[in-house]
């Protein structure tokens, strides 16, 4: 493939991506601007909670915040407390509509870790027993806990690092 070629790829291709995480086209956004539909749940100045609209299971919904960020990775720090508080708020009151067995709480961030949609979303995922979604893990997980040094030492690395806003 020709170096123009590969180029004109690479912008199409980045291009869209901006513009998925763009406010104008973002479907959170829209759903937040009241573009287009969805069975809101709550909604304060900073955030909204709605339901998945292709629930894991019954009660499955969605808290984000109403300022488009694409992930935990580049959130304000303030609007993760409020989220923080609400997504509390949202989990007991899933709990308390439905009693399911247990409720999990999910962010996708970045399309690596599974994230569809660019802009920020906490899941609230009702669980039961034999409901067969759950995390996948490799055969071998946990036949062997990791030695303490090497926790410790993997410990250092991410105490030392500064976050992605520029704080340690
Ligand atoms: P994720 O893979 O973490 O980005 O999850 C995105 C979630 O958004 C999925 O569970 C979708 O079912 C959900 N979703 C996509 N479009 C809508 C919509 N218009 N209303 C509500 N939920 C949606």
């Amino acid at each position: 493939m020709s170096l123009h070629k590969f180029r004109t790829i690479y912008f199409k291709l980045a291009q869209s991506v901006t513009d998925m995480s763009d406010n104008e086209s973002c479907l959170f956004c829209k759903i937040v601007r009241g573009e287009i539909p969805a069975s809101i749940i709550f909604e304060d100045e900073f955030t909204m909670a709605f339901m998945d609209i292709f629930p894991i299971s019954k009660g499955h919904c969605l808290l984000i915040p109403k300022q488009h960020y694409v992930n935990m990775l580049d959130v304000d720090t303030k609007i993760a407390k409020r989220l923080g508080v609400r997504l509390a708020e949202l989990t007991r009151k899933v709990h308390s509509a439905f009693e399911p067995d247990g409720i999990i709480n999910v962010i996708a961030n970045g399309v690596g870790a599974g994230q569809e949609v660019p802009h920020l979303h906490v899941h609230v995922i009702p669980r039961n027993e034999g409901d067969r979604f759950g995390f996948m893990f490799p055969d071998d997980y946990r036949e062997e806990m990791a030695p303490r040094d090497e926790l410790d030492s993997v410990a250092n690395i991410i105490r030392a690092s500064t976050d992605l806003l520029g704080s340690k």
